[in-house]
């Protein structure tokens, strides 16, 4: 079976699944870009998207590409290789995108068979701004007094935003100025699914003198043992005897401690005893920083105007950065030539929907009462009563985040209300984001009444 028959057969048994709209929403653009070393690739066309796959149905999508190909281990999904209607030009870029991919996709030989880290991963390579300086100090402390100053080291921030390479950066660093240390490094995804091995297998007490024996155990996206309870359970008794031989940890999470949620107390409390540094959205000058220096990588030299245009355009996630580059330098291989400044933008459209289709604020205000079954003019009228209050914060947050909107416009639109209510508003909502899965479950919902609204239109 070939991959695209492959990924036919997950579209068609999904679709069985899901009601035609969700469908429609998250699986109409989608491509299988690759398969190789056990990990296959599915090309989405947004972050938004990325993330809704990853969380939401990645399980699902794992459990029935293995009834067809049972070499495959992993999903990952990866923007901007998405189905497009492509004209015949497009096909050939396509497909040299598809190569980069596997390309990409890390080749036994990256990996430290011991360590399991990526040698790609270096502190030379990680730009320093003033989103990441605190994660990157405390990691810099803890390669110089490893499990003496930080223990455990908790890094936190979201998708995209170089956790992984940090975390890696950080180990490698350690490998390499002394190579007799037990590194290992572990996505908890892939520490989970061994623990559950092990339990099958009866060979838990082999796992856990293995993992008793590190000098640094580092895992990523910790995240994941949310709620999976027979692995907090081995994961704690490992935990505490790293620790108390003074073995460094560091762990990597979407959020802080106090948020994940179905995280049993002890834990919690542990991951909190130690240094918590998270890392934010790089600034303008960092991503501008970020993609001279990936550029440089690539062989992807711009002018300074094009540099800041898709600086300016594409801020929340840094993998984005890099995969404009990577289309840039495959226009490049094609036409044999840097594109213009108009180029660009073409190709940004073409690449990345979601800030070049941001919705209008109508949109947003009538999908978020939709959403609540109240009336439209309930959004910008006086009244305080509690099932409208709570609406109109969210409209507000809402356009904020999607619409990009300032403060006094959003007050503005929703009934002349002061500048300082909205913030107020956006304040709570984003609070709410971070802490209440309710808040966070119907962000996610109306968000994906927006833009399927978008997608149809
Ligand atoms: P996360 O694990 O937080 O989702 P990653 O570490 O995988 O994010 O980072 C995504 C991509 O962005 C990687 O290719 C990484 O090298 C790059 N990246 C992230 N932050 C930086 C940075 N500060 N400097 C250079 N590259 C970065
Ligand atoms: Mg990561």
């Amino acid at each position: 079976m070939n991959s695209e028959e492959l990924w036919k057969a997950v579209l068609s048994e999904m679709e069985l699944s899901l009601s035609r709209a969700s469908f429609t929403t998250w699986f109409k653009e989608t491509l299988l870009v690759a398969n190789n070393n056990g990990i296959a690739v599915v090309g989405v066309p947004n972050g938004f998207i990325k993330e809704w796959l990853e969380n939401k149905y990645n399980k699902q999508i794992l459990n029935i590409i293995r009834k067809h190909d049972q070499s495959i281990r992993e999903v990952k999904y990866s923007i901007g290789n998405a189905r497009l209607a492509v004209a015949p030009q497009r096909i050939e870029m396509s497909q040299i995108l598809r190569d980069r991919i596997q390309e990409e996709c890390p080749s036994d030989s990256e990996i430290d068979k011991i360590t399991n880290l990526n040698h790609r991963y270096t502190f030379e390579s990680f730009v320093v701004g003033v989103n990441n300086e605190l994660a990157h100090a405390a990691c810099v402390a803890v390669t110089k007094n490893l499990g003496k100053i930080y223990n455990p080291l908790f890094i936190y921030g979201g998708v995209g935003l170089g956790k992984t390479h940090i975390l890696q950066a950080t180990g490698n660093l350690i490998h390499s100025n002394d190579p007799t240390k037990r590194i290992l490094y572990i996505p908890a995804e892939k520490l989970t699914t061994q623990i559950v091995e092990s339990i099958k297998n009866r060979t838990v007490e082999e796992l856990k003198q293995r993992y008793g024996g590190l000098d640094l155990l580092i895992i990523d996206d910790i995240q994941f043992i949310a709620g999976k309870e027979r692995t907090q359970d081995i994961f704690f008794g490992t935990f505490n005897e790293l620790y108390s031989k003074n073995k460094q940890i560091i762990l990597s999470s979407d959020r802080p401690p106090s948020t994940i949620p179905a995280l049993e107390e002890r834990l919690r409390s542990r991951f909190e005893g130690g240094m918590i540094a998270d890392i934010q959205l790089p600034d303008y000058e960092t991503r501008l920083a970020i993609l001279k220096l990936k550029g440089k990588e690539k062989g992807v030299v711009l002018d300074e105007e094009s540099l800041s245009y898709i600086a300016t355009n594409i801020q929340k996630n840094i993998r984005e950065l890099e995969g404009v580059l990577n289309r840039i330098a495959a226009f490049n291989q094609i036409y044999n030539k840097m594109p213009t400044i108009k180029e660009i933008k073409q190709l940004l459209t073409a690449y990345l929907s979601t800030p070049y289709r941001k919705p209008t604020p109508q949109l947003v205000m009538k999908s978020v009462a939709d959403f609540y079954k109240i009336h439209l003019t309930d959004l910008t009228k006086r009244s305080r009563r509690k099932e409208v209050v709570h609406p109109r914060q969210i409209a507000m947050y809402l356009l904020r985040e999607e619409v990009k909107f300032s403060f006094p416009e959003i007050g503005l639109k929703l009934g002349g209300r002061d500048h300082s209510t909205v913030i107020h508003a956006c304040t709570k909502i984003r609070e709410g984001e971070e802490n209440s899965e309710t808040i966070k479950q119907e962000l996610t919902l109306i968000k994906e009444r927006i833009y399927q609204s978008l997608d149809t239109n």
